[in-house]
């Protein structure tokens, strides 16, 4: 039987379908979430953007292929098993994804294109102006949430967002 993946893992180039699901905010650590997750939905109409859907096991899984998470944890409101949970001094990252800027970028193949850029409110991608050249994007991972805003707005996918955990199977 052949390997099924979802419309964001072909997104994210995951064409082997074995990178790690991207969690909602604040999920638990994998282990822990699954484990503590019903599978019961209620974060994917919560969220106002459609951002949450049903992934693989009907576990919630995040589809920045939508647009970017701006963190108004109604996801988080809902989830009254207690799957997606802030630290009570509310200091906690929402979650550890990594931003890569894959190689076939249209500015680091001498065309203009600052899309990405463009759509981060974070100010993580910024454009470096090469010497006779294209500027060409230069992430700031410090800078970087990891909201997704960057995602879809690229117009030939050469953004890939994926959990921390999972950057070698990524490669
Ligand atoms: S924090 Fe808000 S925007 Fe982000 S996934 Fe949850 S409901 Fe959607
Ligand atoms: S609301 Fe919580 S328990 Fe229900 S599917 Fe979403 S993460 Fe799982
Ligand atoms: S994922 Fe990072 S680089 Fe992309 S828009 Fe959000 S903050 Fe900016």
């Amino acid at each position: 039987m052949g390997i099924e993946i979802n419309r964001m893992q072909f997104l994210a180039g995951d064409l082997s379908g074995k990178q790690a699901a991207m969690r909602p905010p604040w999920a638990l650590p994998e282990a822990a979430f699954v484990d503590r997750c019903t599978r019961c939905g209620d974060c994917i109409p919560a969220c106002p953007d459609g951002l949450i859907t049903e992934g693989r096991g009907r576990f919630p899984q995040m589809d920045f292929s939508r647009g970017g998470c701006d963190f108004c944890r109604e996801c988080v409101v809902v989830c009254k098993p207690g799957a997606l949970l802030p630290d009570e001094a509310g200091e906690q990252a929402p979650w550890r994804l990594k931003v890569t800027i894959l190689h076939n970028c249209l500015s680091l193949n001498a065309v203009i294109c600052r899309s990405c850029g463009e759509a981060c409110d974070e100010r993580a991608i910024r454009f470096q102006l090469e010497l006779g050249g294209v500027a060409r994007p230069v992430l700031d991972q410090e800078a970087c949430t990891g909201c997704g805003a960057c995602f879809a707005v690229c117009p030939i996918s050469s953004i890939r967002i994926s959990p921390v955990e999972s950057q070698d199977q990524a490669a």
